[in-house]
């Protein structure tokens, strides 16, 4: 399966009906699995064969949705999380213990930025964050002795800052750490972040690899690629005694990573897909290479409109050649970027209020990287709790609006902003 071209992959791999089967990938709405003799699923639990015997660690649905994301992004596997949020605490935490250090870019979505700025402080996981575009030396400056992983958005929402993943690469990996990095704005449609050295992958799959809004879910890929025995990840090097003493890289080579994160992490945090979302997100990514082109080529005729109208103040769109990350567009992302488009409205605050108000096709919600063009104003929703501070350093003004670029016909999209940017004015 994993010859053909990924658009032909977002159809087919992951799920191959043998003869009689269901041609449509079924849903396993079941807790349990039936086995005819203790030994046989005690085997399982020993991990001595292949099977399922208790959804929150495997399900024939979660499963065929893992493999088809795992191909779609070129790794060796892939776990399915019940959210995006899920799936970042669990790629860090996998690897991070009270007492690590981690290094994150600051250019990140609110969310993530708590998670990592609070709540895994909490857990006694120290970071530093840098500037996406901070220069070598700052970066390597960022790094501990006990630094034990690199995380970065490839492209942040909502700045649209577009990281320099093979510096962020390098860097990691002189440090002998590994480079995560949250590719949910461009999925592996428009970029695959293996090829440029990134070793984990994750993505709130709530967003364009379901498109419809019809399900939260998130997953972590493991590229396969990191070298785990150099002394920095007893967890996966040396015995868990909590799992019959499996040494993870011994028992699962290059998959130890995703192993780990199944067989330790998603036993009990159980932050799991249910098999219904992991089928609506299977549903979703049949049409992602065709959804991806169609919110590209919106986008960028959203973003070449609102750059020369004179009621717009800024326009930050990667596909623009004024934008300061259209080279690194180009060379990460060179055939569309996202359909995400921020910029500002002159009159500030209030102007962007009556914009917004004045909109009648697209919609105001929180979400993104939706089939339907929407919009919202992060620093009163998603990013709230940011101090001022945090929001400058974060990349997000007070006057930023973010408008979701749909599929919908680009004529009847451009209207809608014209006649709500004349509202605007007051
Ligand atoms: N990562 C990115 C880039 C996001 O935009 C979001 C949510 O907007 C998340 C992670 C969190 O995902 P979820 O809302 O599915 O938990």
């Amino acid at each position: 399966m994993n010859h053909y071209q990924l658009d032909t992959q977002c159809i087919h791999a992951g799920y191959e009906p043998k003869n009689g089967e269901p041609r449509v990938l079924p849903i396993a709405q079941s807790t349990t699995f039936k086995y005819d003799s203790s030994k046989e699923m005690g085997d399982l639990f020993d991990l001595k064969g292949d099977g399922f015997f208790y959804t929150r660690l495997g399900n024939p649905t979660l499963d065929a949705v893992e493999r088809k994301i795992a191909a779609l992004e070129g790794g060796v596997g892939a776990m399915v999380t019940s959210s995006g949020q899920a799936a970042n605490l669990m790629a860090v935490t996998n690897i991070c213990h009270a007492g690590d250090h981690m290094v994150c870019s600051s250019a990140i979505y609110g969310g993530t930025f708590n998670l990592f700025n609070k709540t895994t402080r909490e857990l006694g996981i120290d970071v530093t964050f840098v500037s996406p575009s901070c220069t070598q030396e700052e970066l390597q400056a960022a790094f501990r002795e006990n630094t034990r992983c690199v995380f970065a958005e490839t492209l942040s929402n909502p700045t649209l800052v577009v990281t320099d993943l093979e510096l962020f690469a390098k860097e990691a990996h002189a440090h002998g750490v590994p480079l995560i990095v949250d590719n949910t704005f461009p999925t592996p449609m428009n970029c695959r972040p293996f090829e440029f050295g990134v070793d984990i992958v994750t993505h709130s799959t709530t967003k364009y690899m379901d498109g419809h809004a019809v399900q939260t879910g998130g997953v972590i890929v493991d590229s396969g690629n990191f070298n785990w025995n150099n002394g920095k990840y007893p967890m996966l090097t040396e015995p868990d005694e909590s799992y019959h003493g499996i040494v993870y890289t011994e028992h699962f080579g290059k998959a130890a990573y995703i192993a780990k994160a199944r067989c330790h992490l998603m036993r009990d945090f159980g932050a799991q897909a249910a098999p219904m979302n992991a089928w609506l997100l299977n549903l979703g990514l049949e049409t992602l290479a065709l959804r991806m082109e169609r919110h590209c080529f919106n986008a960028q005729k959203v973003a070449e409109w609102l750059e020369k109208d004179e009621r717009i103040s800024w326009v930050n769109y990667p596909g623009l050649k004024s934008n300061p990350y259209y080279e690194l567009g180009q060379k990460y992302m060179p055939h569309g970027s996202c359909g995400v488009v921020s910029f500002g409205v002159k009159g500030g605050r209030e102007a962007a209020t009556r914009f917004m108000d004045g909109l009648k096709l697209a919609s105001v919600v929180t979400h993104v990287a939706d089939l339907r063009t929407c919009v919202l104003h992060p620093a009163s929703t998603t990013h709230r709790q940011l101090t001022e501070k945090q929001l400058e350093e974060s990349g997000v003004p007070a006057d930023l609006i973010r408008l979701s670029v749909g599929i919908e016909n680009i004529e009847d999209i451009l209207a809608d902003i014209d006649q709500a940017l004349a509202k605007a004015q007051g």
